[in-house]
């Protein structure tokens, strides 16, 4: 969570760091700053509030400050004021940092450094790395023999590095070094962009596309000196690493709403086209099968595994819960799906022959990321399930098989939500093809599974008869969300992406259940959203719909197109294009995105930037 980034080159650096922010604001909304040099001392500027609060105490720019730092913060330590807001600067007020990350240590360290005298101004983790910079930094004259020539900045940074524990992505600038400034990452991203003699260093690419798509990538462990003679990248112990240049695989269009008035509501639209590119290529008709070159050296694992685990957090769960649908009825794998922080603190039984598969959107996700880790230690292969070119988990996972449904900004996830879906459904026709399933099955299988992008364009159309749903039951603060076999997990996304986006209180439940308990809740007029399609259990969730309505609550329906026995039961109807209950989810859950996205609207909700949440959790 949070956005860092660092200017370096020939324009002000100003107006640069705060377009930067507005492309990172996702992130993390809840106070922001920027740090810039070049006229002297090092010039804070911060506040409380997002980037348009920032922008409100603002000085004019400066054209001889053409190097900077700036953050858009999402808290974890202090309350989001503008004392806790970073930049945070050091006793000298000559080291100055953005971070983006926890140091767990930070207490530690704290009393340590109270002891040798240093002063403390905010409640921040950040603002401890940034003192033990600077306690190093005057350290240095003393131990000038231990340096070997190295320069002094870099030197303490390196120093501090070493003792603190925890996550980060860090820009670091010292008014000694006008030209010189200092990135490093451990669990956190960090991208150097490198343009025509100007240096970006952010924690997303957005904040760089639009002055270069070459950038690097930085590793765990890893930092960056930028100088007046380049860049070098080394271990934070000192050692040279060599990092390939690599093109930004993203162009600023797919980054802007186009029109759109959200970004949610753009990625919803989105979703069609999202889900071609995610398919298109993969899908071989002629030999009835799917290709899928990311985890080609695995497949023979995965088609004799004896169990799978699908592990992930909060839309991506829902989507391996899918996962964990398909893989028993497609490709007849036993298969489970984990919530990834209880995952990794759970002592997992990894037997072997195991496979994990870790979904993560951004593919930083702190939870689903240590997941990872933790699977294989225990042996497991591990495999991911990613949006983002290139992250953590991408890294981090013995393969894996990218969404390539480019870029998401909506802090609410809905086409990587389809688009996991999407992956999860090829990866089991694949494996039931391999394990059991005929050729003329696998071929039916594939030919539905190409149909759902313009199913999905069909559903789109209803946006507006969506929206008048959402307006008649805009007054209920209590929602239920309710489906059976494959729509269950729909049901919980739905749930989600309501809660999220507009604050309504929502559950998500396998329709059975409901009446082990939630039914107790139905009163009148309670809006419940039933996604009764067409399928094995259509009939029992037409029980479960009259018991609701027997009880005085307000009927919802996702319905199939052709139902015409549901419309009797229905106070509200919506219809989805006639699809195996397989592939169902990935038509269901986008009346139920639209429907939160318009409750969202007309509650007056900030729909792309929610209260609370940021995109990319990358603290635990
Ligand atoms: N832990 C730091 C803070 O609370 C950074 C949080 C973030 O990554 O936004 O200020």
């Amino acid at each position: 969570m949070c956005g860092i980034i660092a200017y370096l080159g020939k324009k002000p650096a100003q107006p640069v760091l705060i377009e930067g922010l507005k492309r990172l604001e996702y992130r993390g909304y809840d106070s922001a700053g920027v740090a810039l040099l070049g006229s002297g001392a090092i010039r804070v500027q911060k506040t409380g509030g997002r980037i348009s609060a920032l922008e409100q105490i603002l000085d004019e720019p400066n054209a001889a400050e053409t190097f900077g730092i700036g953050h858009t913060r999402w808290a974890t330590h202090g309350e989001p004021n503008t004392v806790n807001a970073h930049p945070h600067l050091d006793f000298t007020g000559k080291i100055a940092v953005v971070h983006n990350g926890i140091i767990e240590n930070y207490g530690t360290l704290k009393t340590w450094l109270q002891s040798e005298g240093t002063e403390f101004a905010s409640e921040t983790d950040t603002e401890v790395i940034t003192a033990l910079i600077g306690y190093f930094y005057a350290k240095c004259n003393e131990n000038e023999g231990q340096l070997n020539g190295q320069n002094k900045f870099e030197w303490a940074v390196q120093q501090a590095l070493r003792e603190v524990h925890g996550t980060f992505g860090l820009a670091i600038v010292c008014s000694d070094f006008p030209d010189m400034l200092i990135g490093a990452k451990k669990g956190s991203p960090l991208i150097l962009g490198v343009g025509d003699n100007e240096y970006i260093l952010a924690s997303d690419a957005a904040a760089i596309v639009e002055h270069t798509q070459q950038a690097i990538y930085l590793s765990d462990n890893e930092m960056v000196t930028i100088g007046p003679d380049g860049f070098h990248t080394k271990t934070i112990d000192n050692v040279t690493v060599s990092k390939d240049l690599t093109e930004i695989e993203f162009s600023l269009e797919q980054i802007e709403l186009g029109g759109f008035e959200h970004h949610m509501l753009k990625e919803i639209f989105e979703q069609p086209k999202a889900l071609q590119t995610c398919m298109g290529g993969r899908i071989d008709r002629q030999n009835h099968r799917i290709k899928l070159g990311g985890i080609g050296s695995y497949l023979r694992a995965l088609t004799r595994t004896k169990r799978l685990i699908l592990t992930a957090c909060g839309t991506a769960f829902h989507a391996g819960l899918v996962g964990e649908f398909l893989f028993e009825q497609l490709a007849r794998i036993p298969a489970e799906t984990e919530y990834a922080s209880e995952f990794r603190y759970r002592n997992p039984i990894i037997e072997d022959g195991t496979v994990v598969i870790a979904i993560s959107q951004s593919g930083e996700t702190l939870d689903t990321f240590a997941a990872v880790q933790e699977a294989k230690q225990r042996g497991a292969t591990v495999l991911g399930i990613v949006n983002v070119v290139g992250s953590s988990i991408a890294r981090e996972t013995d393969a894996g098989i990218y969404l390539h449904a480019g870029p998401e900004i909506g802090v609410a996830s809905t086409k990587a939500f389809t688009g996991q879906v999407a992956v999860l459904t090829m990866l089991a026709i694949e494996l039931g093809r391999r394990r059991h399933i005929s050729s003329d099955q696998a071929d039916k299988h594939v030919d539905e599974l190409a149909q759902i992008p313009d199913k999905i364009n069909t559903i789109l159309t209803q946006s507006e008869r969506i929206k008048e749903i959402a307006a008649a039951n805009i007054d209920k603060d209590n929602w239920l969300f309710l489906g059976r076999g494959f729509n269950y997990p729909v049901a919980l996304e739905g749930a989600l992406k309501l809660k999220e986006i507009s604050y309504i209180h929502a559950e998500g439940l396998p329709a059975a259940e409901m009446k082990h308990g939630p039914i107790a809740l139905i009163a009148d007029g309670m809006p419940a959203v039933f996604v009764a399609t067409a399928g094995p259990q259509y009939e029992k969730i037409m029980g479960n719909i009259a018991e609701v309505k027997a009880r005085g609550g307000r009927i919802i329906v996702v319905a199939t197109e052709g139902d015409e026995n549901i419309r009797a039961h229905a106070d509200h109807l919506i219809t989805i294009p006639d699809a195996p209950e397989h592939l169902q989810p990935m038509l269901t859950v986008v009346p139920l995105q639209l429907l939160a996205y318009h409750a969202a609207v007309l509650r007056g909700q900030d729909v792309d930037k929610p209260r609370n949440l940021a995109k990319s959790v990358t603290v635990e």
